[in-house]
């Protein structure tokens, strides 16, 4: 067997890769689980002293690793807020492993990395000044939101975080009690502490209440705290409600805090004429965040994190000058070849150095489909999330547990005489058996205290026989484990 690495014949090989997902995505095979003992035993093992060559590595991704991936591009799939990527942002990001490694210097790649944030910036309905950065993940793209508020609030009072690391008054950070934890955990890496972040209550649409905010805010400032962001959600994961974003960010702006957005999910759904009113107040930002690997089914691993300006991300973020990176390359009016420059600065902007050209599967998908085609398949989803809820609402034994804003639908079984004690076991037993004999796998939330089975349509292979036959499977299931149906069909 040949010791060096194969480096080319991509057709070739990948050419089979991309045969065996055409094969995967007809999903006719078992679940990953049913011969894991086998796949197991082949994959596992100890070091391997000799290589078995490209051949063998193909074969045993096209046979035994693909065969056994996940059920998240499954078309019944609708849990989570994640989908399998589509055609296009894939072949992307294939492209640009080999022909662009990194997002940096002058060539086509980099160039789109900007074009795509501003065409996001666009999409998104964010003002022309609102300036990006790619980051892994809603995760990543909240920490560096939240360290340039970290930035904004502390340098307000004398001190330079970036530099010197926080002193003096102790943080704090509002968010709705609906808030992705991200924001807890953002704020315990920038030395804020996960307790600086204060939970504001809901109202009953799970939206978080002005009048609360405004109140915990004058008691905080009373007590000396510092404010470092208030931290408004446009899309939440549980359910997908949009808080009130202008009068949110009216309450940050008249106590100068900084208005974070977080739309990781729901920026786009703006877009749906029916709900774009409920992103009035979005100008009022000073950052915001949204994931093209979710609504926009991107491959996983591709977050913008929006600010004002991004100089305040470099005091926040900036590694200082490195003889091996700006000793490298040129000033800009002496720019002539694609080695001459790095680009923009994306690495001072946040926290990775070495980073994929992301921006080009988020340039892909929007030049597949342009704004018309996001357009419609926001709308579609949306439609998806009223369509279920309809259903729950009309049928006799079902309840719908929200009014979606968005693409989440939130619903229970609830048959005739069950005592609202069991029907959270109930459901989580439906659940549990939907997922594990139909194709449908939604996945589960709390709305005030009752379990919710939720799915979440952003997967563009979702039917709407997918959509109907999950209803009715929880339907002919809940039936079942009550004892009012015949045995379910497999
Ligand atoms: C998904 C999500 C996140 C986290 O994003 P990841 O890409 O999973 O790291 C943050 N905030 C909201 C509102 C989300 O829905």
């Amino acid at each position: 067997m040949s010791r060096t690495p194969e480096t080319g014949a991509f057709a070739h090989h990948v050419g089979k890769i991309a045969a065996a997902l055409d094969r995967f995505v007809e999903f006719e095979h078992p679940d990953a689980l049913v011969n894991a003992d086998v796949w197991r035993k082949q994959l596992g093992g100890p070091l391997p002293p000799d290589g078995v060559g490209i051949d063998a590595v193909i074969a045993e991704l096209t046979d035994v690793l693909i065969p056994n991936g996940a059920r998240i591009s499954q078309p019944g799939f609708s849990g989570f807020i994640t989908t399998g990527p589509t055609t296009a942002p894939t072949a992307a990001a294939l492209a640009s492993a080999i022909a662009a490694p990194q997002r940096y210097t002058m060539n086509a790649f980099n160039f789109v990395e900007e074009t795509s944030l501003v065409w996001l910036a666009e999409l998104a309905g964010l003002e022309p000044h609102m300036k990006g950065v790619y980051v892994s993940g809603g995760s990543v793209a909240n920490l560096v939101a939240l360290g340039a508020a970290r930035q904004h609030a502390y340098e307000s009072v004398g001190i330079d975080p970036g530099a010197n690391g926080i002193s003096g008054r102790s943080p704090v950070i509002y968010a709705s009690s609906e808030a992705h934890h991200t924001i807890q955990r953002s704020a315990g890496v920038l030395g804020l502490g996960r307790s600086a972040v204060r939970l504001v209550p809901i109202d009953d649409r799970q939206r978080m209440r002005p009048d609360a905010l405004e109140e915990m805010m004058a008691a905080d400032r009373v007590a000396g705290l510092l404010p470092v962001a208030v931290v408004a959600t446009a899309g939440t994961t549980n359910t997908g409600a949009i808080d009130p974003l202008a009068a949110l960010g009216d309450i940050a702006r008249s106590h100068g805090v900084w208005f974070h957005v977080d739309g990781a999910y729901g920026l786009l759904g703006r877009l749906d004429g029916r709900v774009a009113d409920r992103f009035a107040g979005l100008e009022l930002a000073d950052s915001v965040i949204v994931d093209p690997h979710k609504w926009l089914a991107a491959p996983v691993g591709v977050a913008a994190a929006f600010v004002r300006d991004r100089t305040i991300l470099q005091r926040a973020f900036a590694q200082g000058r490195a003889e091996y990176l700006e000793g490298s390359f040129v000033a800009d009016d002496d720019v002539h070849n694609s080695m001459d420059s790095m680009g923009i600065p994306y690495d001072d902007f946040a926290v990775e150095l070495s980073a994929p050209a992301r921006g080009v599967q988020v340039w892909a998908i929007i030049r597949e489909l342009g704004a018309a085609g996001i357009r419609e398949f926001i709308v579609h989803d949306n439609d998806l999330a009223r369509r279920v809820t309809a259903a729950a609402e009309a049928h006799p034994r079902l309840e719908a547990l929200t009014e979606p804003e968005l693409s989440i639908a939130c619903f229970r079984y609830r048959p005739p005489n069950q005592s609202p004690d069991g029907l959270n076991d109930l459901n989580e037993r439906i659940l549990r058996r939907l997922v594990r004999e139909t194709a449908f796998a939604p996945s589960a939330t709390v709305v005030a205290g009752s379990f919710a089975i939720r799915p979440c349509f952003i997967n563009r292979r979702n039917t709407l026989a997918d959509v109907d036959g999950m209803v009715e499977a929880v339907v002919r299931i809940g039936d079942d484990e009550s004892g009012l149906g015949a045995a379910p069909a497999t």
